[in-house]
């Protein structure tokens, strides 16, 4: 895995659209590879100068701050650079480690987090509070990853689907709810790629640094709703007009998946 091009560093995998993935050590010997995307926030136009506006799409884990900060601080060189939105797809501990630490950096930037995600970042809500449709999760919620932030409620801005909000030219908002309440996916509308966080996830394979697609949903044991999530991934395949490529936060691939494959995956024949 440490022939990852991106590991520990951003890499521009499509024009204005970065990722860093750096390796979440979860326990002895568990590790796990987490993606970070940092997105310019211009709409592309030909003759125009680069934006100085970026968005970070996910904030990693905790014990990664310092190394997603440096990460950060090569990107955005420009004195006039300024990161203004981080937008988060789920609370989850290894998708918003670094915002508090974030938010005092930039002061200027917000948080873009669906309605009901809220909760879990800015009132220390707990995961073990919601209701499932599995006993794995209803069993082993009391083990999940919960959100270790909390966001003034004032440093927020909560959206769902159809929500204006200021980049939504460059980044649109998609609800895909279900391994949590209200995680989210954003499409980076320019490339036609969707960072979709914890919905579909590619590192079963093995080796388990190998390039070979092995697609998965979200981990049945952190997942609130089964239903919803196998939901969710319809979502995201029905955009498929919209969507060339998929971008789960834990993958070890720089380039994500092209979305047939997440199709050949998530075939309803195929489902249980
Ligand atoms: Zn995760």
């Amino acid at each position: 895995m440490h022939d990852l091009p991106d590991l520990n560093k951003f890499v521009e995998v499509r024009p204005g659209l970065w990722r860093c993935t750096i390796i979440w050590q979860v326990s002895v010997g568990v590790l796990v590879p987490v993606a970070t995307f940092l997105v310019r926030g211009d709409s592309l136009e030909q003759g125009s100068d680069p934006a100085h506006d970026w968005l970070l799409v996910d904030s990693g884990a905790p014990m990664q701050v310092d190394t997603l900060l440096k990460a950060i601080d090569q990107v955005l060189a420009h004195e006039k650079d300024q990161l203004r939105f981080i937008c988060i797809t789920h609370a989850h501990i290894d998708h918003t480690g670094a915002t508090p630490a974030l938010l005092e950096k930039y002061p200027g930037a917000k948080v873009v987090v669906h309605e009901e995600e809220k909760p879990f970042i800015c009132d220390g809500e707990s995961f073990r509070s919601c209701t499932s449709d599995t006993w794995t999760f209803s069993l082993l919620k009391h083990f999940s990853h919960e959100a270790d932030v909390r966001i003034p409620h004032e440093r927020t801005v909560t959206l769902r689907d159809g929500d204006q909000w200021e980049f939504e030219h460059v980044l649109k908002f998609v609800e895909t709810p279900g391994h949590t309440p209200g995680s989210a996916s954003y499409l980076h509308i320019p490339t036609r790629s969707i960072m979709v966080g914890d919905a579909v996830m590619n590192i079963a394979s093995m080796p388990l640094w190998s390039r070979i697609p092995c697609i998965s949903g979200p981990l049945v044991m952190s997942t609130c709703h089964w239903g919803n999530a196998m939901k969710a991934i319809d979502k995201i395949l029905s955009l498929k007009d919209d969507v060339d490529t998929i971008f789960p936060a834990h993958d070890y691939n720089v380039e994500g998946l092209h979305i047939d494959h997440v199709h050949e995956f998530h075939n309803p024949s195929n489902r249980q």
